[in-house]
Order: structure tokens, then sequence, then C-alpha cells
């Protein structure tokens, strides 16, 4: 339903926190940050509000990448468990849309061995990104994309490989925001009031590498798209 992704200087939590809460007026079940702190991972994900995620997050949650998710419930109960961030590894990844070749590549994993703790489709790109041998997270990313059929809106981090933050559009918005030395993301302009007023729309088919410098764009080929010109958010 909602995402929200950051890398920069600052801490993530509370900028993904306040960004979830502007998405709130377009409904959800479920709720969940994660970002790359300096010990590795952390994650939280809980049923219910952005506030119930929020509620007793140690004060040692910090970091910077970081992903946050509303979640609106189409494949697994809303629960804990299916709420996203879903991770593997050292990547977690946040989906909106709906995979729809999930439970063939589901299957195929689990043949492979590869356990799974939701029920949702969107755990398999956690998995198909993490078990890819490219050295690089976009290549992993695309490289998933390609198996995938359904629509998406992604962002994915990557303990292993925190320099850079990933996204992609397939049939569900992501725009990015473009800040001072820090970069933004999200399903909706909503997200990023107050940080920026640049931004830049994803088209369908787009994956973004973002880094605190800025941002390039690829198609799922690998090759490199247009940059386009960033458009001005009104003040409101
Ligand atoms: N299909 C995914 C799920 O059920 C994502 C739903 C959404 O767009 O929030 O978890």
């Amino acid at each position: 339903c909602g995402i929200v992704a950051y890398i920069g200087p600052k801490d993530a939590t509370p900028i993904l926190l306040q960004g979830l809460q502007r998405l709130e007026y377009r409904g959800y079940d479920s709720a969940g940050v994660a970002v790359v702190g300096r010990s590795g991972l952390k994650v939280r994900k809980t049923e219910g509000r952005v506030r119930d995620c929020a509620e007793g997050l140690p004060a040692r949650f910090k970091g910077s990448p970081g992903i946050g998710h509303t979640r609106w419930a189409t494949h697994g109960e809303p629960s804990d468990a299916n709420a996203h961030p879903h991770v593997a590894g050292t990547v977690a990844v946040v989906h909106n849309g709906i995979i729809e070749n999930a439970d063939e590549l589901r299957a195929k994993l689990v043949a492979d061995g590869v356990e799974f703790s939701s029920e949702t489709d969107s755990e398999v790109l956690a998995h198909l990104i993490a078990r890819s041998s490219a050295a690089d997270l976009a290549e992993a990313v695309r490289q998933a994309l390609t198996e995938i059929v359904g629509t998406y809106g992604i962002a994915v981090i990557d303990s292993a490989r925190p320099g850079t933050c990933v996204v992609a559009r397939n049939g569900s918005p992501v725009v990015l925001g473009l800040g001072d030395k820090e970069t933004f993301a999200a399903s909706d302009v909503a997200a990023l009031a107050g940080h920026t007023r640049q931004v830049v729309h994803l088209d369908d088919g787009e994956l973004a590498v973002l880094s605190a410098d800025g941002y390039r764009t690829f198609n799922l080929e690998g090759a490199r798209t247009t940059p386009k010109e960033p458009s001005e958010l009104d003040a409101d």
C-alpha cells in the first residue's frame, strides 16, 4: 500500500515513521520499518497502526538507509509475520502490488531449501534478491524483477551493501525526492512533504539506485534511462 525510503546522513527511522503516518489516509492493516544500523539490519513490523509499530522501538533502532511500509493485505492475512519489510539474509524488501507468479516462484525456492517466514507473495522477492550472485544490489534486484510477473512498487536495502537503496516500479507508483546530500523515495508525494520539493516520478519498468548524492535510473534490461528533469512540489 504505502512505501517510504531514505538514504543520507540522518537517522532514517523518524523520517520513515513520519512518512508512513502521512500515508495513513490511504488505509492499511500493518506497518513496518527496516534500517541498516551499525551492527546490521534492524527490522520492526507489526499488525496495526504505524504508532503500534513505533511504540517500544529501542533507542538503538537507528541507521541509514532505511525503508518503511504500510500494508493492505492481498496474499496472507494481516499479521506481524506477513507485515513488510520481508527479510532474506542481509536483504530487506517492501512491496506494493501483486506478484502473480508468486506460488510458482515460492515452490521453486522451497524445493531449493529456502525457508519462508510469511504467507505473502512479496517475500519471494527478498529471497530472489538475496540469492543473486550479482556483486551489485541494483543488478541483483534487476535480475529478480525479470522473474516476476505482476505489479510492484518496491524499495530494497542490504546491510552488506549499505551505500545504496534500490527502488523500482511497474504499475504501482514510486516517486523520488531529491534533497541536499540525502535522497528519499515514496509511493506518494505526501510522504516527502517537509523534506524536499524536488521530485522525480519513475516510469513503469524503471529501477533507481539511490545514494545520498542522488540517483541513477535503469530499465529492466540494465541500460541507463534518460535522467528526468525534477519537478517542483507545491508548498502545500
Ligand atoms: N501483495 C502484498 C501483500 O499482500 C503487498 C500488499 C500491498 O500493496 O500493501 O503483502
